[in-house]
């Protein structure tokens, strides 16, 4: 059986062949330190790792395998990956625990490949930091539908929004508007801190008071008014759009488009 066009194909031809340079890939450093797009895919099976990493790899991405779960947290830590997709069933140490390792110091993106169907495998993926999770088999464009959908919600997740203008330094006890600081009192300051800590909650005159009593002997729901008056006052002056909304009847919160 001779060649007939005298020419090579260059592309291995069995999956096995393109398992084996994904592993190869695997255990090589990252080749230009670009570690943006690189997407790490944990799976034993290397047939199955093979198919994901050429799907992988035509939708754009470089792609590390990893067969072993104990070397995922080191590999994330070193190189940390645009998204991770973990098997659950490995050899040795199951998905859960790998993932669960992961979230003790990582928010990469990480979608759990389960052969298990079960809701209750998928709910408790999700409940230890799954971000989504595939069952197998799946085609190459879920995987790629998911990964999109998973990457588009994290880059969202991942702008950080323009620094608020008002800026509550704990540590200093010290508020500013837009980069200049507001003087306030102790009492005053700690109204702040407390409301916009979780804005949109109501506190009512009481729990405020309970708030200010330690700073200071106040004792009357008046006092409270008289103290979000003078803080009020002084944020506006400092050009911060009013964010203390008052809860008729009840007491304060801090508005939540702050
Ligand atoms: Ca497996």
């Amino acid at each position: 059986m001779g060649r007939t066009d005298g020419t090579r194909h260059n592309r291995p031809q069995s999956w096995r062949n393109k398992g084996a340079d994904a592993v190869l890939d695997a255990s090589s450093k990252a080749r230009n330190g670009d570690t943006a797009q690189r997407i790490l895919v944990v799976e034993d099976d290397p047939i199955l790792a093979t198919v994901i990493a050429e799907c992988l790899r035509d939708l754009g991405y470089a792609v590390d395998v990893l067969a072993d779960g104990d070397q995922v947290a080191e590999h994330v830590r070193r190189q940390p990956p645009l998204a991770v997709l973990l098997d659950l069933g490995l050899p040795g140490r199951d998905g859960f625990s790998i993932c669960r390792e992961l979230r003790s110091f990582s928010t990469v993106p990480l979608i759990m490949v389960t052969a298990r169907s079960e809701s209750v495998d998928r709910m408790h993926g999700l409940d230890i930091g799954a971000d989504d999770y595939l069952c197998k088999p799946f085609e190459p464009g879920e995987l790629a539908a998911r990964l999109r959908a998973l990457l588009r919600r994290t880059r969202q997740w991942q702008v950080q929004p323009a620094a608020p203008p008002l800026q509550i330094d704990a540590a200093a006890l010290q508020a500013s508007v837009h980069g200049v600081p507001v003087t306030l009192t102790p009492i005053e300051f700690r109204l702040l801190q407390t409301l916009a800590q979780h804005p949109g909650r109501v506190y009512s005159r009481a729990q405020l008071l309970d708030i200010i009593y330690a700073a200071d002997h106040v004792i009357n729901d008046r006092t409270v008014d008289s103290h979000i008056k003078n803080l009020r006052r002084k944020l506006v002056e400092a050009g911060l759009e009013d964010p203390l909304g008052a809860v008729y009847g009840v007491g304060y919160r801090f508005l939540e488009k702050q």
